[in-house]
């Protein structure tokens, strides 16, 4: 990609007042600090295998109540249970905030510590993953831009706006969690059901990564699909492999149920929380008609085996994925299971009963009988053509969520765009998440404006992540200006 895109520059609505300009001048004389937080974060490993593979990563939470404590904030971790069999096992949660002199609202700043596993040689020989190695105004390593560098920015923020004396309302809190990375089990969905006034908040900063190049400046994320995850079971007849069963045999069901689910799989629209329109508007603010040709028309580097064109609709759209297999004993067996894994990500305003409903309409045209997990309405118990079938498929669930978003407009949604204009004299850019993070749990659970950006870097969960360092400084002015100004409001 060519990097010759120019953002155009605005003359801000809201420009920085003395005391503001003060303010951000004391992150210009820690840069350095948010870089040396960052490469220490970096260097404590902090991995999460799986929901259900504990894994210690109390260290981290340690080192952040340290530094937090040091500086002099009000901190505390929370401990969770892990749902394993060993009693003593737990993840922690961490709460440290301070407060202005007057009452006032509650600004929240949220990240999460964990990392995804890596491989460590697939990395760099002069760059491995626990290393926080720096190369070219680059630090290297797993979870460096997911999401070390954002966190560094919310602690170096909060430390600026306590030294810096300026007086402000409310409540300035920063929350980290340690299980993103696997939906929160730990961390976002456990705390917002069982210690929601701990993490509720008026508004909510998730540091999330969200500059990407060509862009300079951070894409700002108001909402996100909800996670559905499920597995079907396809039930048909073992036999010999001599004598076929199409009908029966348990991976024929579950390739046929693939196959038709293309074309035959209906889910109900809703309304994308930005419409085409909106994002098409928001990208010309921002940059002109020909750079907007550039970064459509750039594919990147393209496996040759990669058949798909770059989908854009898949913004506006409920999809789905099937992502693992499993069948079969031996070559000569026909197989009476067949498991299929699928990632359906719902879109704002889809529940999962209505997906539950798609799925069991397209069985029926596929008269295929299916069963879904209790508690959910199945529209194939009031048809009397199932009545008396056996069971062809169940479904089973790994996890749901309902899609979510913020509006941009209102009083938080505001002040985050005029701080933007403040920050980087360009108009800000929202884009919706076809991915989730902690703030569709914490959106889902009644939690309002909450907003998803943070700085730039490459390679989130695969080899050679790197944060990349030249961002780090504007995306701190940005939090603590944000900061300043709603909690003055
Ligand atoms: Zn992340």
């Amino acid at each position: 990609m060519s990097e010759d895109i120019t953002e155009k520059k605005i003359i801000p609505r809201v420009p920085l007042k003395k005391n503001e300009k003060i303010l951000l001048s004391f992150v210009d004389k820690n840069e350095q600090k948010i870089t040396d937080l960052l490469q220490k974060l970096v260097q404590i490993e902090s991995l999460n295998f799986s929901e259900f593979q504990y894994h210690n990563i109390d260290k981290i939470f340690e080192f952040t109540k340290d530094l937090m404590e040091k500086e002099g904030f009000k901190t505390e971790l929370f401990k969770v249970p892990f749902l394993g069999k060993k009693k003593n096992e737990s993840y922690y949660n961490l709460i440290s905030s301070f407060e202005g002199g007057k009452k006032g609202k509650t600004l929240q700043f949220n990240g999460h510590l964990d990392i995804v596993p890596f491989n460590p040689d697939n990395w760099d020989e002069e760059t491995p993953p626990l290393g926080g190695v720096i190369k070219e105004n680059k630090l290297y390593g797993r979870g460096s831009i997911d999401m070390k560098a954002g966190i560094a920015c919310q602690m170096i923020a909060m430390k600026i706006l306590k030294e810096s004396g300026l007086k402000f309302k409310g409540k300035l809190k920063l929350w980290l969690t340690p299980d993103e990375e696997t939906h929160g089990a730990y961390g976002s969905a456990y705390m917002t059901k069982n210690n929601f006034e701990v993490i509720n908040a008026d508004a909510t900063i998730v540091g999330e990564p969200s500059i990407r190049k060509p862009m300079s400046s951070p894409s700002i994320g108001l909402g996100e699909k909800g996670p559905n995850w499920v597995k079907f079971t396809f039930h048909g007849v073992a036999g010999h492999g001599s004598w076929p069963k199409p009908k029966s045999n348990a991976i024929n069901k579950a390739t046929r149920f693939i196959y038709e689910a293309e074309r035959k799989l209906k889910i109900p629209k809703r309304k994308p929380p930005i419409t085409k329109i909106q994002q098409l508007k928001y990208m010309l603010k921002r940059v002109n008609y020909s750079d907007l040709k550039k970064i459509r028309a750039y594919t990147g580097e393209k496996n040759p085996l990669d058949k798909d064109k770059r989908d854009s609709s898949i913004l506006y759209r409920t999809t789905f994925s099937f992502t693992e297999i499993n069948a079969g004993i031996k070559t000569n067996v026909i197989p009476d299971t067949c498991e299929l894994s699928a990632d359906f990500r719902a879109m704002p305003g889809l529940t999962t009963q209505e997906l539950f409903d798609a799925i069991v309409k397209f069985c029926s045209k596929l008269k295929y009988r299916i069963e879904l997990p209790e508690g959910y309405n199945n529209l194939q118990h009031e048809n009397p053509k199932f009545k008396d079938e056996p069971t062809d498929v169940t479904l089973s669930i790994i996890t749901v969520g309902e899609g979510s978003a913020t509006d941009p407009n209102t009083e938080f949604g505001k002040i985050i765009q005029n701080s933007y204009e403040a920050v980087y004299a360009t108009s800000p850019l929202f884009h919706f998440n076809t991915g989730f993070s902690d703030g569709g749990n914490m959106r889902e659970a009644g939690m309002k404006d909450i907003f998803v950006f943070g700085p730039g870097g490459r390679n989130a969960h695969n080899a050679n992540e790197y944060a990349d360092l030249s961002t780090l400084k504007d995306v701190t002015k940005l939090y603590l200006l944000i900061a300043y100004r709603y909690l003055n409001s």
